[in-house]
């Protein structure tokens, strides 16, 4: 066979009975399968999640109070009990000796850690050294087990109880694979330039340096490597996919200096704020370009991308096409529609019905036809809406997915607008762009309110260009965000949020309140918020009008209740996190969130988006006892800034990227080593390095064994799509 150096599609080809020590343990290789490890380039990529470096271990009797401290040693004796508080907690405390002397090991809430550590055992402890009643002890350190090992660096692998895999398990069979390259070596698939501009080790000495490493420097000179990697596969991957998405998809040139749009601007009751049109301006140059636009548009709350959505919907109506806002839940459909209607009474689409125009057959000065779509719209109404949507008599249908409905066919789509990405997939995007006529592709925005760090963005929304609106309309008054320290049953800490309730809608102002968040249960989530509806209206706001909305509520209930709050029927709407997005009514002032440390920050940054949209001074009480540190955290960043960037960055510290990547990504896991977070430059650099070298190489037929490992590690979508192209 072979004998050049081996790639990774090779080693992808073997599987694990190919190592010695596994071939007559099938539960083991089962239990590995399971783990996602079935190849022995699974195997090798399976990384130590820590290196222990025995040189820096430290003495008992060396030990200072405040030092961060590693020391190896034996317990001597160790026992558990339950203390007094409420809620009682276990606590397990150890002695351990390493025969400089004894340290106490203590263990909040870990009571397992009795039968874990027997006396006897010998483990590496990881921690804090403080005072406790006169002596050193460590509280809550990190424990490992190392074996007999002698080596300065030992990698500690993930492990597995049943049946058990110990971390010297993997590390052998790692080792036997390692073995079995040596001869041939690792084939290199990263040009010799991009090596020494960035001064990496080869894979081969990678590999080695993060499995059997010398000293630390071997590790962190071997994952600098690897991380690398990691990254410029996902990068190539989604650069690959925007060029050939630029180059096999004829976009439409729109007329983007008509009447129409600049009608539009001035009949705005306000100037566009600087960052409006610099986005409009990025806007503009795709739209009259000969590519299609697909441009993700981040923009926090009340930044006002609407503005900038039906600017470019506009575009795309006074050329003769027709245009498209999907968002995702009726509510918001219903809402984009009644307030994108507002915005264009007045205006008239003047278009040429010469023959050959677009506007060919539909009478040239009208006003702008606007249509809405859900799924409750009657069949009867759906079928004349078809028909005027074929004809071109339709300017702009906004709906909710039911846009997407093979039955929806369009005269001539221009441009889509998709609010709130996060809600739907990348198959829905691809589905609307689908929908337009023959050979042309509508340009296509994607809005979200939701803001994700750059080198995050570049990660998920990759192969979008993306335009961010860092800027609020002027004379907005900043929200005052207060936490109250309180579980939601203790009522006598609520008592100054509902004061301030009744004393806003004193003055003609309105209130949400929203009700406990329950996961997974939109059925407990409807009755809680029943609850707190009922509650309310008897006690604390008993002379207050309230409304209650929730997403068990039939359409017509929830529509109701949604009008009777926008045109000041109700003082206060009791909702669920229906409400989380989107929802306009300025005269809102207070926003009081139940149950607050259940949120994670993006949604309650959301909500508290829903008020400050006017003049007026807003208030948001955040009501929660911060059970959790994470918790904790959460809402002291919400009580700190109203910066959606800043908070977003604060969710990337706190959740890691996993979720975030795994929201969106499934196919695209493949960073076990790079963090969004640590690794940022090597984000961006990696997406420069994926620019050049689909740009010198359009299907990397130059680099065959880069185009090889994207497949290997994106999954079927990724691949699929590779080869389409
Ligand atoms: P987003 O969808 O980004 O949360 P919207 O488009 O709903 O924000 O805008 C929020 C509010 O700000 C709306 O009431 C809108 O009319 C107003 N608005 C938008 N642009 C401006 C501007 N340039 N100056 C003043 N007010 C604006
Ligand atoms: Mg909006």
């Amino acid at each position: 066979m072979n004998d050049g150096p081996i790639t990774y599609a090779e080693l992808a080809d073997y599987d694990l009975s190919v190592i010695g020590a596994l071939k007559s343990h099938p539960k083991k290789i089962d239990r590995l399968a399971e783990l996602g490890i079935e190849t022995v380039l699974d195997l090798l990529t399976t990384y130590p999640r820590r290196h222990i470096d025995r040189s820096r271990q430290e003495l008992i009797r060396d030990l200072l109070p405040g030092d961060q401290a590693m020391v190896l040693g034996k317990v001597a004796r160790i026992s558990g009990r339950r203390t007094k508080g409420r809620p009682p907690k276990t606590l397990v405390t150890a002695e351990i000796g390493d025969g400089s002397g004894y340290l106490r090991i203590t263990f909040f809430n870990q009571g397992w850690r009795e039968h874990q550590l027997p006396a006897g055992t010998e483990a590496v402890f990881f921690g804090k050294v403080d005072t406790f009643q006169g002596r050193k002890q460590m509280a809550n350190p990190v424990v490992d087990f190392i074996g007999d090992k002698t080596g300065r660096i030992i990698p500690l692998y993930p492990q597995s109880e049943k049946p058990r895999i110990t971390s010297d398990d993997v590390a052998s069979w790692v080792q036997a694979a390692i073995a079995k390259t040596e001869k041939r070596g690792l084939a290199e698939p990263l040009p010799e330039t991009y090596r020494r501009q960035y001064d990496f080790v080869d894979r081969t000495d990678a590999l080695k340096g993060m499995h059997s490493p010398d000293s630390m420097g071997d590790v962190s000179a071997a994952r600098k490597r690897l991380v690398f990697d990691e990254l410029l596969r996902v990068q190539l991957a989604l650069v690959l996919r925007k060029r050939a998405l630029e180059r096999t998809a004829k976009g439409i040139v729109h007329d983007t200096s008509g009447e129409l749009v600049r009608r539009f601007y001035e009949a705005l009751p306000f100037p566009l704020t600087s960052a409006q049109q610099r986005v409009i301006a990025d806007i503009t140059k795709d739209l009259g370009s000969t590519y299609p636009m697909h441009r993700l548009l981040q923009g926090d709350v009340g930044s006002g991308k609407t503005v900038v959505a039906v600017s470019a919907l506009l575009a795309a109506i006074q050329g003769g096409h027709q245009g498209a806002l999907m968002a995702p839940t009726e509510v918001l459909a219903e809402q984009h529609f009644l307030g994108i209607r507002d915005l264009l009474t007045d205006l008239r689409v003047t278009g040429d019905e010469q023959e050959g125009s677009l506007f060919e057959g539909l009478a040239a000065d009208r006003p702008v036809r606007v249509e809405l779509l859900t799924n409750r719209t009657t069949a009867a109404n759906r079928r004349k809406l078809a028909e005027a949507l074929t004809d071109g008599a339709v300017d702009l249908l906004i709906g909710t997915h039911a846009l997407i409905e093979d039955k929806v066919a369009f005269r001539s789509l221009g441009v889509v607008v998709i609010d709130e990405q996060h809600r739907f997939g990348v198959e829905q995007r691809d589905a609307l762009r689908q929908k337009g006529a023959e050979g042309a592709t509508p340009d296509v925005l994607v809005m979200t309110a939701t803001p994700i760090p750059r080198t995050a963005a570049m990660t998920v929304y990759g192969d979008l260009d993306v335009s961010v609106l860092d800027e609020l309309p002027p004379g907005r008054t900043p929200i005052v965000t207060t936490w109250v320290r309180a579980a939601s049953a203790a009522e006598e800490a609520q008592q100054p949020v509902w004061a301030h309730v009744k004393e806003q809608v004193g003055q003609g102002r309105q209130a949400y309140v929203v009700c406990p968040l329950v996961e997974e249960s939109e059925k407990l989530e409807a009755s809680s918020a029943e609850e707190t509806f009922e509650r309310l209206g008897a006690v604390e706001l008993a002379d207050l009008r309230l409304g209650l909305l929730h997403g068990r509520m039939a359409s017509v209930d929830k529509e109701a209740a949604m009008r009777e709050f926008r045109e000041g029927r109700t003082d206060v709407l009791v909702a669920t996190t229906v409400i989380e997005v989107g929802v306009d009514v300025p005269n809102a002032t207070v926003m009081v969130i139940l149950d607050a440390d259940r949120f994670g920050i993006a949604q309650l940054h959301q909500l508290r988006g829903r008020v400050g949209r006017g003049a007026d001074a807003s208030t948001c009480w955040l009501i929660g006892a911060g059970i959790t540190p994470d918790g904790e955290a959460r809402l002291e960043a919400m009580v700190e800034t109203t910066d959606g960037f800043v908070l977003a960055e604060v969710d990337l510290e706190l959740r890691g990227e996993g979720t975030l990547m795994g929201e969106r990504q499934k196919g695209r896991n493949d960073l076990k080593l790079a963090s969004l977070r640590r690794d940022k430059e090597w984000v961006v650099r990696a997406r420069e390095v994926a620019f050049e070298l689909v740009d010198a190489d359009p299907d990397l037929s130059d680099h065959q064994a880069l185009q090889a490992e994207i497949g290997l590690f994106l999954g079927d979508e990724e691949a699929d799509f590779l080869l389409k192209s």
